[in-house]
């Protein structure tokens, strides 16, 4: 075995860890069964680490959609082992999951490391633990999911009351920077309701989706309730979203495909729902604690190599405290470096792709035509791999490209601002909406500020932290719907009235 190595900022991707896992060629994952799609196409999935292919993929064309969709719909009929299956067993099934997301915490990690280019780290101590945390939350629900009865405003001898149904086969399709976590976030909840799915993972990072497709059936989860169909947005995305058998789309991707999506579903009424990008607001105001506001703003915008929605990428700083921000910000940036995905000690690994390389290195060379200055980073780091130094652009103004469209990327904006009302306006000035920070020592401020951002998450003296029990979801273009918590039951249910004439 070759040694592993601690890349620094120059050697980076010349020799990596070796991989322990060696992931199959993946399968469509239909009625329970892995099968090749009807054409007989494949596509490649590769190591952003190194670019190397890492295995060959499936890919769905509308028919195998089509199949998924009908594997989905018998599942769900009236008299399926799903339908039958009690409220308490569903939340076996569901706790068992998780369970055996834990007994394979180890591949899991690795595949994601492999596919997605984050450090093992974050594989190991987030996305995958995250994973399993959430099929726990979820396991909770099936038992407590209950309607309500309601005294009907006219009075008389009625009795109304609610069901909550699932809503049938529900469309899931989600991005490529957090596969298992994203695919937990949805379909632990649909399944807690009685949802069948089919999921498609991004074309980019297909391979825990389908080791998590195989944990379903050893975790006793009926054959069609979950499928998988692996292939590109254009086409396998969009035939999803056009299938009339499809009840309920839920995506998780860029604002024009989610429009797109909008359009489309428009097309067969289906219930939508969609958390798009972000461009989120860490504002910094003097009175804060500097030097722990400094140390988060890193991890708000380099964790993950930025690839995150909820990136705080719009880093606010109150003049009179932004040297002293600055002082620690600049030191700490300073040290990051990018490193093999596979080495324990690594904290920021590659991006996704060359494409997306290129693209946020592109809006690098925007900011400075645009009068920003880069005060640390700028580059990629060697040439093989897809990595890049994280990047701080600073004498940013809200109105430039790089404070208001969305980077994806390790790339921080600063922008000074004067007070309070400064502070606030130039926060709701963007088009998303999905997550701000505080920083201050005013609890009145920090509250009062709190109420002002138009956001879906606002976090006072902390950054990006989420939790299964907590809704997330954004305002404005960051899409709507809230996942998570008991947000994602109703998103995940109809509520049906039912209506007694008690004097009959
Ligand atoms: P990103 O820019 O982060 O790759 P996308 O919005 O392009 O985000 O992709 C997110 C997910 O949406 C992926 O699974 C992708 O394949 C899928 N997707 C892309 N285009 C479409 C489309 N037109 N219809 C349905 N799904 C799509």
């Amino acid at each position: 075995m070759a040694e592993t190595l601690t890349a620094t900022s120059e050697d980076i991707a010349v020799e990596l860890t070796p991989s322990k896992a060696s992931p199959k060629p993946g399968k469509l994952f239909i009625g329970g069964e892995f099968v090749d799609a009807l054409s007989g196409k494949t596509f490649e999935t590769r190591n952003p680490a190194t670019g190397a292919v890492i295995t060959d993929i499936a890919e769905a064309g509308t028919e195998d959609v089509e199949l998924a969709v009908r594997a989905a719909r018998k599942a769900f009929e009236d008299g399926s082992p799903w339908r039958k299956m009690s409220p308490r067993d569903r939340s076996r099934a569901l706790w068992k999951l998780a369970e055996l997301i834990r007994q394979n915490a180890d591949e899991l990690s690795e595949l994601e490391t492999l596919d997605t280019g984050k450090p093992i780290f974050e594989s190991s101590k987030f996305d995958i633990p995250q994973a399993a945390e959430c099929f726990e939350y979820y396991a909770g629900w099936p038992t407590k999911i209950a309607g309500e009865t309601i005294a009907n405003t006219a009075g008389g001898e009625a009795l109304v009351y609610t069901l909550r149904e699932p809503i049938g086969v529900c469309g899931q399709i989600i991005p490529w920077n957090f596969p298992l976590q994203m695919l937990s976030w949805k379909v632990a909840p649909a399944l807690a309701c009685g949802n069948t799915i089919v999921l498609k993972p991004a074309e980019q990072t297909p391979l825990t989706a389908l080791r998590f497709a195989e944990l379903t059936l050893e975790a006793g989860i009926p054959a069609g309730v979950f499928n998988v169909v692996t292939g590109f947005g254009p086409t396998t995305g969009a035939a999803m979203v056009s299938n009339p058998g499809i009840d309920k789309i839920a995506f998780t991707g860029s604002v024009e495909v989610g429009k797109e999506i909008m359009r489309t579903a428009a097309g067969t009424l289906k219930r939508v729902s969609l958390e798009l990008g972000g461009k989120s607001p860490n504002v910094v105001f003097a009175d804060a604690d500097l030097e722990t506001a400094a140390k988060y703003a890193l991890g708000g915008i380099f964790f993950n190599q930025g690839e995150m929605c909820t990136a705080g990428s719009r880093i606010f700083v109150e003049e009179a405290g932004y040297d002293a921000f600055m002082s620690v910000l600049r030191s700490r940036a300073q040290k990051m470096v990018a490193g093999d995905p596979l080495h324990p000690k690594t904290r920021l690994g590659a991006l996704i792709s060359e494409e997306h390389l290129n693209r946020v290195l592109n809006y690098v060379a925007v900011g400075k035509e645009e009068g920003a200055n880069v005060a640390i980073g700028g580059t990629r780091i060697g040439s093989k791999g897809y990595f890049m130094k994280p990047t701080v652009l600073e004498g940013v103004t809200n109105q430039m490209r790089v404070a208001q469209e969305e980077i994806f990327g390790p790339v921080a904006s600063v922008i000074k601002f004067k007070d309070i009302e400064e502070g606030i306006r130039e926060a709701n000035n963007s088009q998303f909406g999905l997550a701000a920070a505080i920083w201050t020592r005013d609890v009145k401020k920090a509250h009062n500020v709190a109420k002002r951002i138009k956001a879906g998450t606002v976090w006072i003296n902390t950054i990006s932290t989420t939790d299964n029990a907590v809704p997330f979801g954004g305002y404005k273009a960051s899409g709507f719907g809230r996942e998570l918590g008991r947000a994602a039951i109703d998103l995940y249910t109809e509520t049906k009235s039912v209506w007694v004439d008690l004097n009959q």
